[in-house]
């Protein structure tokens, strides 16, 4: 009955809904893991428009 995989609630850092963490170190949901590596894919250029106050470009 003892089972080595245990998903465990959490709270996700980003959007900061109730999430399944299936690891210690999971602080954040799947959706928000898929934005995340979906900024890293495109990092050169973001279009979310969360933070169009700080539109300058490198
Ligand atoms: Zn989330």
């Amino acid at each position: 009955m003892k089972r080595s995989r245990r998903k465990v609630k959490k709270i996700c850092l980003r959007c900061e809904r109730e999430f399944l963490s299936d690891g210690k170190f999971n602080r954040i949901c799947g959706s928000c893991r898929e934005i995340n590596a979906n900024i890293v894919a495109s990092n050169s250029e973001v279009r979310f428009g969360v933070s169009h106050d700080s539109a300058h470009t490198d």
